[in-house]
């Protein structure tokens, strides 16, 4: 790799992971989802890096791609379980980083099992492994705690503007010839739920996070407010939130973007059978001392 691309993974990173923890920190029952949206978005932008997609706080069952409505009044409760999922760039080169808080003792060794997981996995981030491996030892280090690890939730490949490069990494064995490779980019994210749950997601209707697929015209004042936004982000995804117009106006330019395969959206990912979910990631640099971008002293 490039040591100037080295160098904005690096500060992507350290912004993700600061941005990260600021968000867990500020993440209390009887706060506003919106609220810890937006100033982790603006800490972001003022430690100069760029929002690589939109905070994600994905609460109980729902594993990811929940974020905040433009007048959301969602408040944090004190049972619930709350992942934060954090990206950052610099000139393209992401930093996806995650970590759980609930204040519930219910959840912390659910929490717990994601953590170990994916510090498991991390050592083996060296050139050389197969990928398989590490699929392996999330799935086993999230079994013998107790728990099951999500089958259709995947790491994956980090790349410039593409946040979901190859490889795909399971968090539940599989065969494979993939190797890493020195230098490679990649965010590993362990899900885990209780035996209660199937191990699974599905999608919902609800959808809050689109991304531009291709620019085609559209004369719907709406939808061209939509495609604005969508143009700024480089094949990034964003949230409706950032969008200025609102209401039923938005929401048929919105049906317009869609039908006409302009936007794709991100369904809301739920635990098939309702159960509680915690996740743990770290974007991580392939070397024979894996260089773990997202870290900090907390996390
Ligand atoms: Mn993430
Ligand atoms: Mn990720």
């Amino acid at each position: 790799m490039d040591q100037e691309v080295k160098e904005k993974y690096m500060k992507a990173g350290k912004i993700a992971g600061e941005a990260r923890d600021y968000a867990a920190e500020i993440a209390k029952p009887g706060k506003k989802i919106l609220d810890i949206v937006e100033a982790v978005e603006s800490l972001i932008k003022a430690k100069g890096a760029e929002i690589a997609f939109p905070i994600n706080i994905s609460i109980n069952d729902i594993a990811a791609h929940d974020t905040a409505d433009k007048n959301d009044e969602r408040v944090l409760g004190e049972n619930d379980i709350v992942k934060i999922d954090i990206g950052t760039h610099i000139d393209g080169y992401i930093g996806d980083t995650a970590r759980t808080v609930a204040w519930s003792e219910d959840y912390q060794e659910l929490i717990k099992s994601t953590k170990q997981a994916l510090e498991e996995a991390i050592k083996l981030c060296t050139p050389g492994t197969n990928l398989g491996e590490i699929s392996s030892v999330i799935e086993k280090t999230i079994k013998e705690a107790g728990f099951k690890p999500i089958a259709n939730l995947t790491g994956h490949g980090l790349d410039k503007f593409n946040l979901h490069a190859e490889p795909t990494i399971p968090n539940v064995s599989f065969k494979t010839s993939y190797t890493l490779q020195e230098g490679q980019a990649i965010a590993i994210e362990p899900f885990a739920t209780t035996n209660e749950g199937a191990g699974l997601i599905k999608e919902s209707v609800e959808k809050k996070i689109f991304m531009m697929l291709y620019d085609k015209p559209v004369r719907n004042q709406h939808a061209r407010q939509i495609l604005r936004i969508a143009k700024t982000r480089n094949g990034l995804p964003f949230p409706l939130r950032w969008v200025p117009s609102s209401g039923i106006g938005l929401r048929i330019g919105l049906k317009e973007l869609l039908d006409k395969n302009i936007l794709y959206d991100y369904p809301i990912l739920k635990e098939i059978k309702g159960a509680p979910v915690a996740q743990s990631e770290h974007s991580i640099i392939v070397a024979d001392k894996p260089i773990i971008t997202t870290k900090t002293e907390k996390f």
